[in-house]
């Protein structure tokens, strides 16, 4: 760990993101610190997949300085791939391997990324599939396991790489409503051991219990940002406020 913990493990600064002439990301300021668990929540569209998308480099943004752990995402391949190792991302869709196993799809990256031996990687995907509370499903095919549990095998790949940080997106939404906490619940314990988090999810009492600050997004741009009390009990704009109207 290189940064101190006064300085950010996140900076974006005045980050504009284009897509042809349709601006996506507007002006987005933020900083993150060690151990903050950020949610970020907003209307469909509203350009927040786009913005963790451009901290791992899933996109590439047009202006403004993008830092994580002290190194600026520039165009050069060796920095990204640097980045990219410090940061884990867990999608809508699971995306697991469907003609490997579990414990398979858990080792792969390892060995091929951090090119850890065989033994080692299976012996960190069992650890982190017992995190996740399903180390009995190891040699099962993807298509075997529920949607919940797929997604818990999705968070501890992530965590395989020994990530920073670890970005969300909508991790719950294509779940059915049965398989959510048990989601949820990994998540919250991923946050309590200290975890950076930054995640995008409409999981309201998720937001309340776990986030120490909630970002609103509407129409490419940062619109509020606040501790979870304030922002759910007496946010500042309309444009909040007919947004939590709508999802409370
Ligand atoms: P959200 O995650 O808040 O729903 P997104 O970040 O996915 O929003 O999208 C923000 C806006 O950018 C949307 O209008 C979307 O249509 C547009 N957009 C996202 N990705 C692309 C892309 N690859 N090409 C063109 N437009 C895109
Ligand atoms: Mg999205």
């Amino acid at each position: 760990m290189s940064t101190s913990d006064a300085q950010p493990l996140i900076q974006m600064q005045g980050v504009n993101k284009f897509f042809g002439s349709f601006q996506a990301l507007k002006n987005i300021n933020l900083e993150v610190r060690k151990g903050e668990r950020i949610v970020v929540c907003g209307p469909s569209g509203s350009g927040k997949s786009t913005m963790i998308r451009c901290i791992n480099r899933l996109e590439d943004h047009n202006d403004g300085h993008i830092i994580i752990d002290g190194k600026e995402l520039t165009d050069q391949v060796k920095d990204i791939n640097a980045v990219r190792r410090e940061v884990g991302m867990v999608f809508q869709s699971f995306n697991l391997f469907p003609h490997m196993t579990i414990v398979k799809n858990l080792m792969l990256a390892q060995q091929l990324v951090r090119k850890i031996p065989k033994a080692e990687a299976r012996e960190t995907a069992m650890h982190y599939l017992k995190r996740v509370k399903i180390p009995e499903q190891a040699e099962k095919y993807p298509i075997a396991l529920s949607g919940g549990q797929q997604q818990r095998v999705a968070i501890a790949r992530a965590l395989c790489m020994k990530p920073e940080i670890m970005l969300f997106d909508e991790p719950t939404s294509a779940l059915d409503p049965e398989m959510i906490n048990e989601v949820l619940e990994v998540m919250v314990d991923l946050a309590k051991e200290g975890m950076t988090m930054i995640c995008v999810t409409h999981e309201m009492g998720f937001a309340r219990s776990v986030a120490d600050r909630i970002i609103f997004m509407d129409e490419g741009e940062i619109v509020e940002e606040a501790a979870p009390a304030q922002f759910f009990d007496n946010p500042k704009s309309e444009r909040t406020k007919k947004f939590l109207s709508q999802i409370l």
